[in-house]
């Protein structure tokens, strides 16, 4: 089954025409994950669990942490009330749009209350990375705090780190998550990447409304086009686009507990 695992349908980018957005992922005959930023994009997450195949991720993203709190006494209750709360994120490290000067200690508090709040609950954790131009180390960051905290079940979504770093989350049980950027003629490390990976650690995702897949790039993403993130996979590996989309699929249902 088609399975968008990161998207977010509660941002504003889709204020004016989501009734229209959530039919074609009906159409589609998806299942989909949208994914919280911050308190209120949680809520609305878990809003739009009443859709059916509709799951949410909840969580404040590393780029808001001085925005507002992580309040996770709130965030309990939000899973204690909806079985359809299935991770916990998004969280990470980001030194693209703060150094780690500015936000590195911010961020791993945060990070670290969201890897105690998954283990609590069992749930999988869905991690954001992103280097900075002169801070290439988020996902050497990320892969040393998940170690430290024993945390061993989640995606690194639209994964951005290279190779060796890719290895050794998948080492510690992590799954990656491929955007529509492989879908980029630019992007040969991430290629080879999706074509090194085993099978059964890899997601695919849109991170809609951002990066939209060829032949879209440059529009509003939205969740039926991870589509062409799998017919890009399908190229790489040289199998069946139906096969990609089966494979992954059952990934994100196993790994999220999607029912
Ligand atoms: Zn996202």
């Amino acid at each position: 089954m088609l399975v968008d695992s990161h998207c977010h349908l509660n941002f504003k980018a889709y204020k004016d025409d989501l009734s229209e957005v959530i039919g074609r992922c009906h159409q589609a005959d998806m299942k989909l994950i949208n994914v919280g930023a911050a308190f209120d994009t949680s809520l609305k997450a878990v809003e739009l669990t009443s859709e059916k195949n509709f799951y949410a991720s909840i969580g404040l993203h590393p780029i808001h942490v001085f925005d507002e709190e992580f309040d996770v006494a709130k965030y309990q209750e939000l899973i204690n009330n909806n079985q359809k709360i299935i991770a916990i994120g998004e969280t990470g490290f980001d030194y693209w749009h703060m150094t780690p000067q500015e936000g590195k200690a911010k961020q791993q508090e945060v990070f670290e209350a969201h890897i105690k709040l998954a283990q609590k609950n069992n749930l999988p954790l869905i991690i954001h990375g992103r280097n900075g131009k002169d801070h290439p180390t988020a996902y050497q960051d990320i892969y040393n705090l998940l170690k430290q905290n024993q945390a061993n079940k989640g995606v690194v979504h639209c994964y951005g780190g290279n190779l060796e770093e890719a290895k050794k989350f998948v080492e510690l049980g992590f799954h990656l998550g491929f955007t529509g950027i492989i879908t980029f003629q630019k992007a040969e490390e991430l290629q080879a990447i999706a074509k090194w990976i085993p099978f059964d650690k890899m997601l695919i995702e849109t991170d809609a409304p951002y990066l939209s897949p060829e032949p879209h790039r440059g529009d509003r993403n939205e969740p039926a086009y991870v589509k062409y993130v799998a017919q890009t996979i399908a190229k790489l590996r040289n199998m069946l686009e139906e096969d990609v989309v089966e494979i992954t699929g059952q990934n994100a249902i196993e790994l999220f507990n999607l029912k």
